[in-house]
């Protein structure tokens, strides 16, 4: 197996903190250290459950303060951007996934619920309109239906708040 691209050998991504050899898991699983260190995303788990939450930066003054560089991606090895909160840290390599050190993703999650919620409920909302869409175009006649009744409301929706002097 090579080492880059997609076919590199998951066996060999270590832990950025200890460097030993990272939990394999499935795809769209988290993969711990099994130290406790911290836990790998990769990006597309990162990009379908949190989206640009991920990047909401911490105090900056901490990071400096921290004195912390971030760490390595386990993939391209190259520093990845960190984000120092109060309670947790979390670094993210943008073209392979983030690194949640020990406890990092629960906190994250709880800090920032609102806005992961609504991510997720946004990723539902595309995957429901590509169904409908996908549906019309195989040729379902409630489908098609169904994409003019949406199309019809975002009209007459977009119709009352110009006449209420909302600029659209
Ligand atoms: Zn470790
Ligand atoms: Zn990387």
């Amino acid at each position: 197996m090579s080492d880059h691209g997609p076919y590199r050998d998951a066996a060999t991504e270590a832990c950025p903190t200890c460097a030993t050899p990272l939990v394999i898991a499935g795809p769209g699983e988290l993969r711990p250290c099994p130290r406790g260190c911290g836990e790998w995303a990769a990006a597309a788990l990162v990009a379908e459950r949190w989206g640009s939450a991920i990047d909401i930066d911490g105090d900056p003054r901490l990071r400096w303060r921290s004195g912390r560089t971030p760490a390595p991606c386990i993939i391209c090895k190259r520093p990845m951007r960190n984000t120092v909160h109060p309670s947790w840290t979390v670094h993210h390599c943008h073209g392979h996934g983030a690194w949640f050190e020990t406890d990092a993703r629960a906190r994250f999650e709880q800090q920032f619920a609102a806005i992961i919620g609504q991510h997720r409920a946004e990723r539902l909302e595309e995957a429901q309109m590509l169904e409908l869409v996908t549906a019309a175009v195989a040729g379902s006649p409630a489908a098609v239906r169904g994409l003019a009744n949406r199309l019809l409301e975002l009209e007459r929706a977009l119709r009352r708040l110009r006449e209420s002097g909302v600029p659209v």
